[in-house]
């Protein structure tokens, strides 16, 4: 399946794409996590996207459309894919057009997951991740912690907190949400491509996905 994940952060996008890629092999590619590897990596890309990253702003569209250019090319997508935060602003969605048509990929579809604002606060408040940047599995001290405090399950290594998910940087990144990612559903409804799935846990979000595709 190739779609489009929207969604505010903390709606729970990498959650249904990680279980939407045991399904038929595509696979989840989420912006984030490349920057962040790119980060801990130290290499250029990283030194030039950490600042935006740690206050919560937007890195600079012509950085991503560099990695997304290149990324939607590698062979393990040719079984599909799901993009997880990326488009993040309009001028990424008409480049990723310009792309998929030259590249003669079609989207399936593209899923808004829509969850009310307090609920997302409070979720990325609490929420913790493995530092390592080849797993980052994400937990949630409430409702999902790990066996060991501190420790993640997959690999050992350290749960931390993110340094853009303070109180701050949250409300700040849930802004330049609804300012610069928000308007992605209109542009997208305009082409025939949206749906919307309204819901908190991320199995129905999945099973309204499966339900839309005939899978
Ligand atoms: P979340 O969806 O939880 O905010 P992500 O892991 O998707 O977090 O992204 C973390 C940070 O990486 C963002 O706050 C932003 O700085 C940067 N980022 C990720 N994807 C994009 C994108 N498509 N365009 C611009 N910046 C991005
Ligand atoms: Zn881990």
């Amino acid at each position: 399946m190739k779609l489009i994940l929207l969604g505010a952060p903390g709606a729970g996008k990498g959650t249904v794409a990680k279980r939407l890629t045991e399904i038929d092999g595509s696979v989840q590619i989420s912006t984030g996590d490349i920057l962040r590897g790119a980060v801990k990596a130290g290499s250029e890309l990283g030194k030039e996207a950490q600042g935006y990253m740690d206050r919560g702003d937007l890195v600079p569209d012509a950085l991503i459309m560099g990695i997304m250019g290149n990324r939607l090319q590698e062979p393990d997508c040719a079984k599909g894919f799901l993009l997880d935060g990326f488009p993040r602003t309009i001028p990424q969605a008409e480049a990723l057009d310009e792309i998929l048509t030259k590249l003669g990929i079609k989207l399936d579809m593209v899923v808004d997951i829509d969850v009310p604002r307090d609920v997302i606060f409070d979720r990325l408040c609490t929420r913790r991740t493995c530092e390592n940047s080849d797993c980052q599995a994400i937990y949630n001290v409430k409702s999902m912690p790990s066996k060991v405090e501190g420790k993640c399950d997959k690999c050992g290594s350290a749960i931390i907190q993110r340094a853009d998910e303070t109180e701050e940087a949250i409300g700040h990144r849930l802004d330049t949400y609804n300012e610069k990612t928000a308007p992605l559903a209109g542009y997208y409804k305009n082409s025939g491509l949206l749906k919307t799935v309204t819901g908190t846990s991320s199995d129905a979000v999945v099973d309204a996905i499966k339900a839309e595709l005939k899978i």
